[in-house]
C-alpha cells in the first residue's frame, strides 16, 4: 500500500517551501487511497520546541492537509539504538575522534590539493587502546556509517536516473558524540518500519539519499522510491533560504490568503501544468502527477496567491462567510446583501472591514475641484428615501436630464462622493443598503 510521509523538525514555523514537501506526499498518498503520516523529526531535543509542533499541525489543518497518523521520533529511540547495533555488527559503523577543528583542516588541505572533501577514515585504523586514550581525552567519538564505495543509483520520480559516486561523499555521522541519533539514521528506521513506499522531498536531500539507501540495503530495508523536488526562489530568481522564515504558512494566513489558492498554486508550480484554481481537494487529487514537475528552480512570487484568493472570495456563498460578516458587526438583515455587494471588491476578506465602515460610518467625499456644482445640484437632487433597487437609477436618470452629462462624466463624481472611491460595488445596489444600515444607527 502507498504510504508517504511528511517529516518536519519542529524547530520553526512551517513556510511555503514545506508546503510544497507536504502537499506532494500529502497528494500522493491520497491519490492511491494510501497512508500519510505526520512525522515529527524531534530527536534533538535542544531544538524541538512542543510549540512548534502544535503550529506545524494547525497549519496542516488550515490547509486540510489531514493526516492518518501521527509518529514522533523521540519516542523511538530504542529502534534507532537497535539498528545502531546491527550496523556494529556487521563493521559497517566506526567511532571517530576528530574534533570539528581538525576535521576542518583535513578538508581545507583536500580542497588545496584539488581533491573532494570527503572524510579520509583515519579512524578506521585507530588500534583499541588509541580509541581508550581519545575516548578518555575527548569522550565518546561519533559513530559514522561505512558506505561502500561503489556507483549509488536511482530512478527518482523528478530528476530521473541519477548516479553518485560513494566515494564522493563522507561517511555519514549517524550517532553524535552525547549519544545523539541523527536524522540521517532515524529517517531510514522510520521509513523501513513504517512501510513508507514514496519519499518526496527538497533537492538539497539528494546526496543524503544516496546514504540513507546504502543503509537501508545494510539494514535489511526496501528501498522506497524517491522523489526530489527543486527549491523554490524568489520572483527574480533569487535564493529563498533567509527569506523563508517571513513566508510563513501562518504569515500568509494572517494575510488572508486563502487554503485553495495556496495550494492551487503549490500544486502545480514547477510542473509543466498550469496553475487551475481548484475549490476542492478532490480536484487537486485526480490533476497531480509528480512526473510533470521539473527539475529547475522554481519561482514563488507571494503576491501570486492574491488574485487566487480573490477568485475564490467571488464565487463564495453568503452562507460560507456569514460569520466572519457577523463578528463585523454587520446586522443579520443586511448582511447577505453586504456580501453580494462587496465580494467582487475585495481581495482578501480582511478587506471587508474598510467597505463595513465607509457602509457604517459613510467616507469623506472625493470630489474634484470641476466637478463641484455637478455634484452639488445632483445631491439636491436625491430624494430622501427610502431607497430601493432602481432609487440609482431613477436619481442618476434625473441628474442626466438636468445637467446634460452622462456616462463617466456623471456617474464617477457621484460614485466618488458618496463612496470616498473611483472603484467599489454596484452602486443601484449599494444605495439602499448605504441607507438601510445608516438608518438604523
Ligand atoms: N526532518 C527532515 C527535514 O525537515 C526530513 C527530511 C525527509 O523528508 O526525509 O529536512
Amino acid at each position: 500500500m502507498t504510504t508517504t510521509r511528511f517529516a518536519p523538525s519542529p524547530t520553526g514555523y512551517l513556510h511555503v517551501g514545506n508546503l510544497r514537501t507536504a502537499l506532494m506526499n500529502f497528494l500522493i498518498a491520497r491519490k492511491a487511497g494510501g497512508t500519510f503520516i505526520l512525522r515529527i523529526d524531534d530527536t534533538d531535543p535542544e531544538r524541538s520546541k512542543e510549540e512548534y509542533v502544535d503550529a506545524i499541525k494547525e497549519d496542516l489543518e488550515w490547509l486540510g492537509l489531514t493526516w492518518d497518523r501521527v509518529e514522533r521520533q523521540s519516542h523511538r529511540l530504542d529502534r534507532y539504538a537497535a539498528a545502531a547495533d546491527r550496523l556494529r555488527e556487521m563493521g559497517r559503523f566506526y567511532e571517530a575522534f576528530e574534533t570539528p577543528t581538525e576535521l576542518d583542516l583535513k578538508r581545507k588541505k583536500q580542497l588545496n590539493m584539488g581533491r573532494p572533501p570527503v572524510y579520509d577514515r583515519a579512524a578506521l585504523s585507530l588500534t583499541e587502546e588509541e580509541k581508550e586514550r581519545l575516548r578518555a581525552e575527548r569522550g565518546n567519538g561519533v559513530w559514522r556509517f561505512k558506505l561502500d564505495h561503489e556507483r549509488i543509483e536511482w530512478e527518482d520520480g523528478i530528476l530521473g536516473p541519477v548516479s553518485i559516486d560513494a566515494a564522493s561523499v563522507s561517511d555519514p555521522v549517524l550517532i553524535r558524540g552525547d549519544g545523539l541519533v541523527l536524522y540521517t539514521l532515524a529517517s531510514v528506521v522510520d521509513d523501513t518500519e513504517m512501510g513508507v513506499t514514496h519519499v518526496v522531498r527538497g533537492s538539497d536531500h539528494v546526496t543524503n539519499t544516496a546514504t540513507q539507501i546504502q543503509i537501508i540495503e545494510a539494514l535489511g530495508g526496501t528501498v522506497p522510491s524517491f522523489a526530489h523536488h527543486s527549491l523554490l526562489t524568489g520572483p527574480q530568481g533569487e535564493s529563498l533560504s533567509k527569506r523563508l522564515g517571513t513566508l510563513a504558512l501562518r504569515d500568509l494566513r494572517a494575510h488572508g490568503v486563502e487554503p485553495m489558492a495556496l495550494l492551487s498554486l503549490m500544486a502545480r508550480l514547477g510542473s509543466a501544468d498550469p496553475v487551475e484554481l481548484r475549490s476542492e481537494m478532490t480536484e487537486l487529487i485526480e490533476g497531480f502527477d509528480i512526473a510533470r514537475f521539473g527539475s529547475a528552480p522554481t519561482k514563488f512570487d507571494m503576491h501570486d496567491l492574491f488574485p487566487l484568493t480573490a477568485r475564490i472570495l467571488h464565487a463564495r456563498p453568503f452562507s460560507d462567510v456569514a460569520g466572519e460578516i457577523a463578528a463585523l458587526g454587520v446586522p443579520d438583515d443586511q448582511a447577505p446583501r453586504f456580501w453580494e455587494v462587496t465580494r467582487e471588491n475585495i481581495t482578501t476578506l480582511k478587506d471587508l472591514e474598510s467597505w463595513w465602515r465607509m457602509c457604517r460610518d459613510g467616507a469623506e467625499p472625493d470630489i474634484d475641484d470641476e466637478d463641484r456644482d455637478f455634484v452639488a445640484d445632483a445631491m439636491a437632487l436625491l430624494p430622501e428615501g427610502p431607497y430601493d433597487d432602481d432609487s440609482w437609477n431613477r436619481w442618476t436618470a434625473e441628474v442626466k436630464n438636468a445637467t446634460g452629462r452622462k456616462g463617466r462624466a456623471l456617474f464617477m463624481p457621484l460614485r466618488k462622493a458618496l463612496t470616498g472611491q473611483a472603484h467599489g460595488p454596484d452602486m443601484g445596489r449599494l444605495l439602499p443598503l448605504l441607507q438601510r444600515i445608516r438608518a438604523k444607527e
